[in-house]
Order: C-alpha cells, then structure tokens, then sequence
C-alpha cells in the first residue's frame, strides 16, 4: 500500500465491521470512477474470517475494477472456484497448506486481459512474465500441497472445527474470554481471543506449554499490537491481550483437552490474583 502511493495511487483503506467481515454497501460506496483495483484478503491471517468474495466480485466487475483476492490462509480450508467467484488476481502460497517455503502463485483469469508487469527481468521465461530458471522442486511441492489439500478438506475441516469449536467451549465459558471476528464465517481451525483482565499480561507472555500466537502488552511494549484487533474496535489494552490458537491437521483430541485445561487454568490464576488484590 505505501509503495503504491509512493507511486502516486491514491489508496483507500476500508475498515471491516466489528466482525471483521466488509460492509458490502461501504466496499461499494468507496469505488471512485478513477478505481482501477480492488483488494481483499479471503481468509484473514489473524481471525480467519472469511470474506464474502462472490458478492464484492459483484460489486468491482459491473464497474471495470479489477478484483485481486489474497488467497493464502485460504487453500485447503474453505472450496475456491475462481470463476465463480468473479475473481480476476489470485494469490496463493504453499507454506501455509503445508507445503513448502519460497513458492507461491499468481492466478490471472484468462478472459479479463489483466496486463501484468513483470518483477523479474532477464531471459524471458515464461513468456517474460518470470525471467529465471524455475525451481522444479518448490513447484512440485506446491502442486502436491494442494493435491492433499484438495483430498483431505472434506473430511479435514470437519475434525479441525470439532477440536476448535470443543477449545472455544472451553473458554467461551469463562466471562474474561472475548472472541475476536465472526465465529460463522470462519475457517474451521482459527480460534482469537482477548482477555479482559488487566493482569494477564504476564501470563500471556509466558505460554509455554502450547504453541500459539500471541501479544500482550508486556511482550509487545505497546508498540506493535494488532491492527486487525484495534480495527474491530478494541482498545489498546483488549488488543494487546490476545491469544491465536491455530488446530490443524495433525492435531490430537488429547491436545485439545490439553490447551483448554492449560488456558482455563492460566485464565483462573489471573482472575484469583486479581481478587485478592486489595480494594
Ligand atoms: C502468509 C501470508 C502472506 C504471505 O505469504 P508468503 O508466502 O509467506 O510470502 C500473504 N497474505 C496472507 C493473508 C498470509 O497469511
């Protein structure tokens, strides 16, 4: 974004609703008849909320705006068919669908004579569009990472939200635990919420025993709390107490029970420390 205003675009910047998810007649209302671009991310990296990407392709083609989707936490977890959802630009990389670093993938719709330019110069493979010999391996690995994905997704993404949703039990229950972005449009194996005690910073620094995702205001120094959490509208202090738990594929019941009993327990130290405090 910078770097296209650098360039002299004038770039606006949509904030979603509470939910994280786009307000369909603000997408709409913000297209100027000088928009030649659009761009939404399908799933987003830290609430996994998923974009209603058929209906804003709606919206950019009767209007001539080119419609780019960043599809990257999206392969493997929710069905693409870009025709169907009137998509011009896609991107995809492998590492998040278990595949390999360093490779990813520009779908251009053949139909809409997107003019792109090249990033890479040289010997003019690939009809000039990507100079350099390319690594057959990555490549490799990239088709077969979305092979099983394509395979295992019907019967992945069922086991994958049966633990998340038995996590999100488990913590919902607790009054401190605030969810972050629409639980319905959702992946099925993102989990974000904030906590709302004020001495939880700690706690949340030294998560130890699980491996997820978090800031808290401690850790962070206030410096680089979430903007996707502060774009929901929490304050500094909910955004900068957050926990991102990602269950996958390789994910055991038994883990699941693990995290929740380590986080309920790690929630109610919190919450006993501040009740002793005196008044
Ligand atoms: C990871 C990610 C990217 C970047 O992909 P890399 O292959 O790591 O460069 C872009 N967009 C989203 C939404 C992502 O999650």
């Amino acid at each position: 974004m910078a770097e296209l205003e650098r360039q002299g675009f004038s770039v606006t910047v949509l904030a979603p609703e509470t939910n994280g998810l786009l307000d369909l007649d603000k997408f709409s209302a913000a297209i100027r008849p000088d928009t030649v671009l659009a761009s939404v991310m399908l799933v987003n990296n830290e609430i996994g909320v998923i974009q209603d990407i058929k209906a804003i392709g709606e919206i950019c083609r009767p209007r001539g705006v080119l419609f780019h989707v960043d599809a990257a936490q999206a392969t493997g977890k929710v069905a693409i068919d870009t025709r169907q959802l009137n998509v011009d630009l896609m991107s995809l990389t492998a590492h998040k669908t278990y595949g390999p670093k360093g490779i990813g993938a520009l779908y251009v719709a053949r139909d809409r004579r997107v003019r792109l330019e090249p990033q890479m110069h040289g010997g003019g493979h690939e009809l000039g569009m990507r100079s350099g010999t390319l690594a057959t391996h990555q490549i490799v690995g990239m088709g077969e990472c979305l092979r099983i994905a394509g395979t295992e997704m019907a019967t992945e993404m069922p086991r994958v939200r049966g633990m998340r949703d038995k996590l999100y039990q488990r913590l919902a229950a607790r009054k401190e635990v605030q969810v972050n972005g629409d639980m319905q449009n959702r992946i099925a194996g993102n989990l974000n919420f904030s906590l709302k005690l004020p001495n939880c910073d700690q706690m949340i620094a030294s998560l130890t025993d699980i491996a997820v995702s978090s800031t808290s205001a401690c850790s962070s120094g206030g410096a680089s709390v979430s903007h996707v959490l502060q774009a929901l509208g929490n304050d500094t202090q909910l955004a900068g107490n957050s926990i991102r738990i990602t269950v996958g594929r390789f994910n055991t019941d038994e883990e699941i029970n693990f995290a929740a009993d380590y986080l309920v327990q790690k929630i109610d130290e919190c919450r006993a420390a501040l009740e002793r405090q005196p008044a």
